[in-house]
């Protein structure tokens, strides 16, 4: 599921990012529990003989954090000795949300008096196993056993309980990998009325490995009935235990279950409709007339699948599935393939049947829609596009319509696989938390991703076609080609971010999305800056439903796509496309890790290299600073992590393959001018002429990495930029403004370099490096706000002024055709309006007064809609009647832009109201509410009232947004990441702390520690120098 955040439009309704950097102290990739176990799925042979693995994870995978280091010691002595000794049931119990990243800190490693019990226990034991031994001749302790008496107690694991008490088979959160579903035929009764549902699986499994049972997924289903049947045998009736923390059902038999044999579960089931937004949920809306319409749709990523229906929810358990689902008259069904068939059923009922999926896939995919939706459709070669959305939208559906043909015609030609089925739609859905999912056949949007009038802007156009491409990319890298588990989601979300972008670029090349592009790699460097942030291919342990949550951020897309984008610019034209048509090739139906990719590019000819190289960027986190030192044509490369927090010494060894580019002054600008040069030591030396003024590196912002050019060669930059803005790219210059404000963050560089080189910005009239700038300084701005720093916010005013007002001034209101205008000019007016500059506000008012006396008739250019809304919405009777357009409006895009502006009043009351109207639900919808915390949080006026409000409604908010998820990742973000105190500091921490299992291990909370950290030690550091130098 993909949450869109990072686009241009938002991206443009001004910056938010700058100190916001996430961080993580801890390491998050510390605990043990690496790739041999559980870190990959179950289909491996080499896996299977889970016994002695599930003894181990008797320790590891429950309750770990529980354990001591003597008391892991003294289990596994125990183990050694084949002893069964310790149920730890009771554990499991109280671990049923297990989030065991990290072990608590350890505050002495000395040894215990409870070690030298636990030491003195042990020798006891120990001894009288000799004893035992002695006595019985024969018997070892070997793979053998001593017989049947024998055999059964060593490696007995230790089994929770399930709900009626008896034993539960499974003691792990992964499932064993003895059996394998092949299809799934599902049936499905919703009834829109009670809100309930009924459901029939049967699933068609086949045995991998002898096992005695059999262990699947299922949450919050009351099954009534259990069949099971082998090969041709008669089906019997068989018990379900269930053992609800983990979501787990399981089937026990008393013999073997045989290598080969084919068998079929068949499970009868209820549950309620779900009232979050994941599993199979209800939806509402009011239609034109008022009245309230009901829907259920479905949203199973990432683990999800089980609370619908029960399954094998991992990705790698892949299989057919055959939908039936049964309607009133009056409703439409959609899943994810074409309908086959309708049966009147002798309740009057109807049933919908769809074919059997053509191609294996994962339960995350699977989806299924009961609505009254309507649809506009055309065919693109063999497949039938459509886009659904409630009746009275449907006149807003042409443009995505039009852009998913034109793209599915691109991805289909570019990848040489076409799209393996016969329709495609893209829905539109109501009450939608992500911004997208990616169901194979049956995409769902939120409204706002896929809806737009046909007279809206360009810019808001641009945000669809992102989404839409994003999500089409997926029907390849993650429908078609699977990671194994989830800690290689990069390789469906960073590839699905990268083609997003690159498709738009070559199909949409009017919609600008390189300067968004631009503006991403420098949000994932931000991310990536902190100590904890994770390598794009977790290697340890992402086992909980939280972790899983987790994987969904920033690094995972944006770096992902980053780094794909630094591979191929690295490689020669052609080999980047023609690597990844291979790897779709090789494994099209089954599931990858990251090391796949790279042998499928060395296959085509890609140097091993550059594998190497790419294994230096995925497996670590973070990534390098570059500092230059010349002498005369000797210029010294040197590398070494670029840390925010620097008290931390176990990163600063990592070296990472660096393909560093190059131009200098004699040739700057054109491609063919850039040179390439592999870093691969902490330092290396390159030679240029003697005449060669000036380099600037990493041309274009294509590498992951900051570069630091020393103070002589940020002043030859700065000169060489004063004389001629065009010496370097849009981009380059953005990337020199990056760069010198993430230096100044690291202490490299003082802020009154920073200022130095804003100088030439006077002369700037490019969108890239204006919006860089301003969004940096909004970012040091805010942070000032915050504090109150009344004096500085006065001259910084005064500075913003002096380098952009004439800039702002000259701006047009009127209609404006260019995106890249678009968002230059949204930025430049809201930051304008939103710091009062005169000539802007009035301009804005002006807009929204006529706009409300022509009764909306006469339109706000979409690109300037924000500035005019939140300009207005700072006056009390235009926010009411903002509120009003707000109910009134059909048109998603303009309605989410109003609420932001409502949420931008400086009056406490109104925020008040705003808060809790965004988490009833209702009005506002609670999809919307990290976004109504984001604004706010951004206002003085409200950001401690919605700290406040975070903290007292935290139970509320996770019963909506799952722990670990992007929303509630957003809200930590947004409430804290301004705060630069030390007073806030401690009561962040306390208040996480407090949390326990409610969210204290968020990795999003060791980020904003960090963040607020940091932000202190800015200010401490340049408050002085602003003082004397703005
Ligand atoms: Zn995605």
């Amino acid at each position: 599921a993909d949450t869109f955040h990072f686009t241009a439009a938002s991206r443009a309704s001004l910056p938010r990012n700058m100190i916001e950097n996430t961080m993580f102290e801890e390491e998050p990739d510390v605990v043990d529990l690496a790739k041999d176990s559980t870190a990959f799925p179950a289909l491996e042979p080499d896996e299977v003989v889970y016994e002695p693995r599930s003894s181990r994870l008797l320790v590891r995978g429950l309750g770990e954090n529980d354990l001591d280091d003597e008391e892991e010691d003294y289990e596994s002595s125990a183990r050694l000795l084949g002893m069964s000794f310790m149920n730890r049931s009771s554990t499991h119990n109280s671990s049923s949300s297990p989030y065991n990243r990290q072990a608590p800190p350890r505050l002495c490693s000395c040894p215990s008096a409870r070690m030298l019990v636990v030491g003195v226990f042990i020798l006891v034991l120990v001894a009288s196993m000799a004893m035992a031994l002695y006595f019985l001749p024969g018997c070892t302790f070997t793979k053998a056993g001593c017989g049947k008496a024998n055999s059964s107690i060593p490696m007995e694991p230790s089994y929770p309980n399930s709900t009626n008490g008896e034993l539960f088979p499974w003691n792990e959160l992964r499932l064993p990998a003895s059996v394998r579903p092949v299809n799934y035929d599902l049936s499905l009764t919703p009834n829109l009325t009670s809100m309930t549902f009924t459901g029939r699986t049967v699933i068609n499994m086949t045995i991998l490995h002898d096992t005695k049972r059999i262990v699947l997924h299922s949450s919050e289903l009351i099954i009534t009935k259990a069949t099971f049947q082998v090969g041709e045998d008669k089906s019997v009736e068989v018990k379900v235990l269930e053992y609800k923390p983990w979501q787990q059902i399981a089937v026990s038999f008393l013999e073997d279950l045989k290598v080969g044999q084919v068998c079929v579960l068949t499970l009868d089931y209820a549950a309620n409709l779900s009232h979050t937004y994941d599993g199979f949920y209800n939806s509402s809306y009011n239609d034109k007339t008022g009245a309230k319409r009901v829907l259920a749709a479905t949203q199973f990523e990432p683990q999800a699948a089980r609370k619908a229906f029960p399954c094998f929810d991992e990705p790698a358990f892949k299989a057919t599935f055959l939908v039936r689902i049964t309607r009133e008259p009056g409703y439409i069904t959609l899943s994810n393939m074409p309908q086959a068939k309708t049966t009147t059923l002798p309740s009057g009922l109807l049933e919908d049947e769809f074919e059997q999926t053509a191609v294996n896939m994962s339960t995350y995919l699977v989806a299924f829609i009961v609505a009254n939706f309507t649809s506009i459709t055309r065919n693109v070669s063999n497949t039938l596009v459509s886009v659904y959305s409630v009746p009275e939208k449907k006149e807003h559906t042409h443009y995505a319509l039009d852009t998913a043909s034109t793209l599915l015609h691109f991805y289909n030609t570019f990848f040489h696989i076409d799209y393996p089925l016969r329709k495609l739609d893209l829905v539109a859905i109501p009450d939608f938390l992500a911004g997208a999912m990616e169901n194979w056949g049956l995409i769902t949007f939120r409204e706002t991703s896929l809806l737009v009038g046909n007279q809206s802007s360009p810019l808001d156009k641009q945000l669809i076609a992102n989404v839409v491409a994003h999500e089409l990319a997926h029907q390849w890298f993650g429908n078609l080609v699977t990671m194994r588990w989830w800690n290689d989601l990069w390789l469906n979300e960073g590839f699905a971010t990268y083609w997003q972008y690159t498709s738009l670029m070559t199909e949409f090349p009017q919609l600008d999305l390189d300067n968004v592009f631009l503006g991403v790699r420098f949000k994932a460097m931000a991310k990536d800056s902190l100590n904890s942030s994770h390598p794009v291919s977790v290697s340890s342990q992402v086992t909980t439903p939280e972790q899983v949550s987790e994987m969904f951020d920033s690094v995972t897309y944006e770096k992902g796509a980053s780094l794909l984008l630094m591979l191929k610019t690295t490689l020669p034209d052609g080999q980047f496309r023609k690597g990844i048509i291979k790897y779709l090739d090789n494994y099209r139906g089954s599931n990858t890790v990251t090391e796949d990719l790279w042998n499928s590019l060395t296959q085509v000819g890609v140097q091993e290299s550059v594998s190497d190289m790419m294994r230096t960027w995925t497996l670590q986190n973070g990534f390098p600073l570059v500092t230059v030192s010349r002498k005369g044509g000797h210029v010294t490369l040197t590398q070494e992590p670029f840390l925010l927090s620097a008290d931390n010494a176990t990163h600063t060894s990592n070296l990472w393959h660096i393909p560093v580019t190059y131009v200098n002054d004699n040739c700057s600008s054109a491609p063919s001018c850039r040179q390439i040069f592999t870093l691969r030591n902490k330092t290396a030396t390159l030679n240029v002429s003697d005449s060669v003024k000036w380099l600037k590196l990493n041309y274009m912002n294509t590498g992951f990495y900051i570069v630091h050019y020393g103070d002589e060669g940020w002043a030859t930059l700065i000169d060489a930029l004063k004389t001629d803005i065009n010496t370097l790219t849009p981009h380059d210059r953005a990337s020199l403004i990056h760069n010198i404000f993430a230096l100044s963050r690291l202490g490299r560089v003082s802020f009154r370099q920073v200022l130095n080189l804003l100088d030439y910005t006077t002369n700037e009239t490019e969108t890239a490096p204006l919006t860089e700038a301003l969004s940096q300084l909004s970012s040091v701005y805010r942070l000032l706000d915050k504090r109150q720093e009344q004096r500085l916010l006065a001259r910084m005013k005064v500075y913003i002024w002096g380098h952009f007002g004439q800039l702002m001034d000259s701006q047009d209101w009127g209609e404006e055709e260019s995106v890249s205008r678009q968002e230059l000019r949204s930025v430049l007016l809201e930051m304008a309006c939103s710091l009062g500059r005169q000539n802007c506000t009035d301009q804005a008012t002006a807009l929204y007064d006529q706009w409300t006396n022509s009764n909306q008739t006469k339109q706000i250019p979409g690109d300037l809609q924000q500035v005019v809304f939140s300009t207005a919405a700072q006056a009390d009777l235009r926010w009411l009647s903002l509120m009003e357009a707000y109910s009134s409006t059909t048109y998603d895009s303009e309605k989410r832009k109003i609420l932001q502006a409502l949420a931008s009043t400086q009056d406490p009351r109104s925020i008040v109201w705003i808060l809790s109207t965004g988490l009833e639900g209702g009005i506002i919808q609670t999809q919307e509410l990290p976004l109504v915390i984001s604004t706010v949080s951004d206002g003085f006026a409200g950001h401690l009232l919605v700290w406040d409000f975070v903290k007292e409604n935290w139970d509320r908010i996770i019963e909506k947004f799952p722990v670990g998820s992007y929303p509630i990742q957003s809200i930590i973000k947004s409430t804290t990441s301004q705060f630069s105190t030390q007073t806030h500091l401690e009561e962040v921490q306390g208040f996480f702390s407090s949390l326990k299992e409610r969210g204290s291990q968020m990795r999003s909370v060791q980020e904003s520690l960090e963040t607020i950290r940091l932000n202190q030690l800015w200010m401490d550091r340049n408050l002085p120098t602003l003082r004397i130098w703005l």
